[in-house]
């Protein structure tokens, strides 16, 4: 099979999964005792979203939570994001950031070190870039995670 064939099976499996996402999203709630939380807004889209993380004393995310509104992609893209970032490190939450903020502008190199489960996600979600008025939706919780991990209280894609 051609990696253009593999690429788009894998669009359509995480087609789905995006989707169900979007309609279903995990994590959709108010974590009270989060110790990090950012508002985050997409003004172009009308995207908002209030992100909930809890890291412990060894920098390892314990929880993530977020509520909001907005398009199916930015739901979807939080959804995603939360079920990712539970039980990992900092470092490893940096790391995956990068690699979505560089997928998502149509950088091809896959970082090492990263899970294969995570790196499909994150490519599925930055199929985005082919539709640039949908990447600040797919990456509005991303940009929010940031803010909330630095105690800025609220972010704004523009
Ligand atoms: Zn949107």
């Amino acid at each position: 099979m051609t990696n253009a064939a593999l690429d788009t099976d894998l669009r359509d499996l995480y087609q789905d999964l995006i989707l169900d996402h979007g309609k279903h999203p995990r994590n959709f709630r108010i974590a009270k005792n989060a110790n990090h939380e950012a508002l985050g807004h997409n003004p172009l889209c009308g995207d908002r979203l209030m992100l909930y993380v809890t890291v412990d004393d060894d920098n390892v995310v314990q929880d993530v939570a977020f509520q909001g509104s907005g398009c199916a992609i930015s739901m979807a893209s939080a959804s995603m994001m939360t079920d990712m970032l539970k039980g990992k490190t900092l470092a490893e939450v940096g790391a995956l950031f990068d690699y979505m903020h560089g997928a998502c502008t149509g950088e091809t190199v896959t970082p090492a070190g990263l899970a294969e489960d995570d790196v499909d996600r994150i490519k599925a979600l930055a199929g985005v870039r082919h539709y640039p008025m949908r990447v600040k939706c797919a990456t509005l919780a991303w940009h929010t995670l940031q803010a909330a991990l630095k105690n800025e209280k609220k972010v704004s894609t523009e």
